[in-house]
This record gives structure tokens, C-alpha cells and sequence, in this order.
């Protein structure tokens, strides 16, 4: 019985606390949301930042997160909504004590897409917009450098505190990548934009404790809308068959507000997990 209860309190000091913050919950349009941007936690700490979209540096900073716990910056894919303030966290590193390199990871490019360490070239290199700043592209940086690195598909990605997998997934023309988190025995999902056309979310997410769907377009948005982006009812299809107890719906847009109560019908009708409408600075415990 002793040993009972020392295992039991020893489980509930030790356990490890993993949370996602959803910095941005909104897309690209004028909504008073942030557009796409979550944080993980970890014991307190923040320790990845995913996308950094529209008002993602502004929560952020309500969040009380600090740059230099931060073990990376992944990058889902490089529309506005999702890379747009990352400028904004390198130069606020200027006037933090973060003084070791930041990995930034996300996609490569293409004819119509810069490549993660393209984009860091257009904003920090010799002939970047901010050229001011392009010592943090080097290891003479006054605050910390900058490690920008493209992930054309599946990669294992090891840091100090977690692990991420990475998925291709299919956003019309857009190099898109799906990230698996792993913390201990939790692990997050986030799907990216992505209309899941070639199935791989189902497996990528096998028995994640929560998925973060990028919810953009209503059930019956129009063709094109559905070559981008997936319907609730795939949403619910993914989460069923990858058998994840909880659904965080992001990327709220107004095309997709008024059919909230339809979306959780339609979802209801195979899922049978919890369904989550995300909201800026919500904090989820894994
Ligand atoms: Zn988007």
C-alpha cells in the first residue's frame, strides 16, 4: 500500500506538464483574431513556437512567454497568416538575454514559394529587407543567430526537451508541413492548411492526445476552397481513424463562424471525442 502511494505521489510530482497555447486562432482577414501561431509549454516554459502569423508577437508577449526558453521556430508553410511576424521575435531577441541559436524550420520552395532558409534570406541577408539585422544570420550576431533549415517531407527532429515529426501535406501549390510533437508520452498534431488529399494526417496523427485542425472552410465551401483546406468532415474522419480523444478547431475565418454548430453536427456524426473551438491565449493541457 506505501509503495502504492509512493508511486502514485511520485507520478504527480514528476509528470511532466505539456500545454499548447493557441497564440492565434483566426486567419488571414480582418477579425479581431491573430492569425496562426501556438506555443508549447513545457514545465512552465515556453519551448516551440509554431507559425508566427498577424498578431501572433503581440500574444505572445501577453502569454508571458520569453525568446530564450525557446528551443525552435517551425514554420508550417510560407503564406502571410502563417510567417509574417517572425521578423518581429528576431529583432525583439536583439533586447532579450538569448544569446544561443534559434533553429527556424519549415518548408522547402519552389517556383512559387520561398524555401525556409530562403525566406530568412529575404529578410535578413545581404540583400534582405532587413539587412540591417544580418548579423543573426551568422555566428558574429550581436544577439543570437539564426539556423533556418527546409524540410522537404518526413524528418525526426530531435531537441532537448521534445521531438518533432514532420509531414508533407497538401495546400493547393503550397509547400505545407504537418508537425508531430512529442513530449514524454503526450504528444500534439498540427495540421497545417491542408485539405489532407493524400491521407497521410490519419496515420501521421495515430493516438496524438490532441489535434490542432486548421478549420477554414464550412462543409459546403466550393471546389477550389476544398483543394486548400478540409471540410469538417474530414476533420472528423482524421480524428476518428487516428483515434485522438480532443480536436482544437483554429484558423477561424467568418466563412466558417455562422456554421460552427453546423460543423459540430457534422462531426458529431463519426466523432465522438471533444471538439474545441480554439480562442487566442486559450491554454490546453495535453
Ligand atoms: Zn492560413
Amino acid at each position: 500500500m506505501k509503495a502504492l502511494l509512493f508511486l502514485l505521489i511520485s507520478v504527480v510530482i514528476f509528470a511532466i506538464e505539456v500545454e499548447i497555447e493557441i497564440l492565434g486562432s483566426g486567419g488571414p482577414e480582418v477579425d479581431n483574431r491573430a492569425s496562426s501561431s501556438y506555443l508549447l509549454w513545457i514545465d512552465g516554459e515556453a519551448k516551440a513556437l509554431i507559425d508566427a502569423g498577424s498578431g501572433s508577437m503581440l500574444q505572445f508577449e501577453r502569454s508571458s512567454a520569453k525568446l530564450e526558453t525557446l528551443e525552435v521556430i517551425l514554420l508550417t508553410h510560407m503564406h502571410i497568416d502563417h510567417v509574417v511576424d517572425l521578423p518581429s521575435y528576431i529583432k525583439a531577441g536583439y533586447f532579450s538575454s538569448r544569446r544561443n541559436i534559434l533553429p527556424i524550420i519549415g518548408p522547402d520552395g519552389d517556383d512559387n514559394f520561398p524555401s525556409t532558409i530562403e525566406y530568412c534570406s529575404i529578410l535578413f541577408g545581404e540583400k534582405g529587407a532587413y539587412r540591417y539585422m544580418k548579423d543573426v544570420l551568422t555566428s558574429q550576431s550581436d544577439s543570437f543567430e539564426i539556423h533556418p533549415q527546409d524540410v522537404n517531407n518526413t524528418q525526426h527532429l530531435v531537441f532537448n526537451s521534445f521531438t518533432v515529426d514532420t509531414l508533407k501535406v497538401h495546400h493547393g501549390i503550397v509547400p505545407s508541413l504537418a508537425f508531430r510533437i512529442t513530449v514524454g508520452e503526450k504528444s500534439v498534431v498540427i495540421s497545417s492548411d491542408t485539405n489532407n488529399e493524400n491521407h497521410g494526417l490519419e496515420i501521421f496523427a495515430k493516438g496524438a492526445n490532441l489535434f490542432i485542425a486548421h478549420h477554414a472552410i464550412p462543409e459546403s465551401a466550393g471546389e477550389v476552397a476544398k483543394t486548400l483546406h478540409m471540410t469538417p468532415s474530414e476533420i472528423a474522419q482524421i480524428v476518428k481513424k487516428a483515434d485522438v480523444k480532443k480536436v482544437v478547431m483554429s484558423h477561424r475565418m467568418k466563412r466558417t463562424l455562422e456554421h460552427e454548430n453546423e460543423t459540430i453536427t457534422i462531426m458529431k456524426k463519426s466523432y465522438s471525442g471533444q471538439i474545441v473551438f480554439a480562442e487566442d491565449l486559450m491554454r490546453i493541457r495535453l
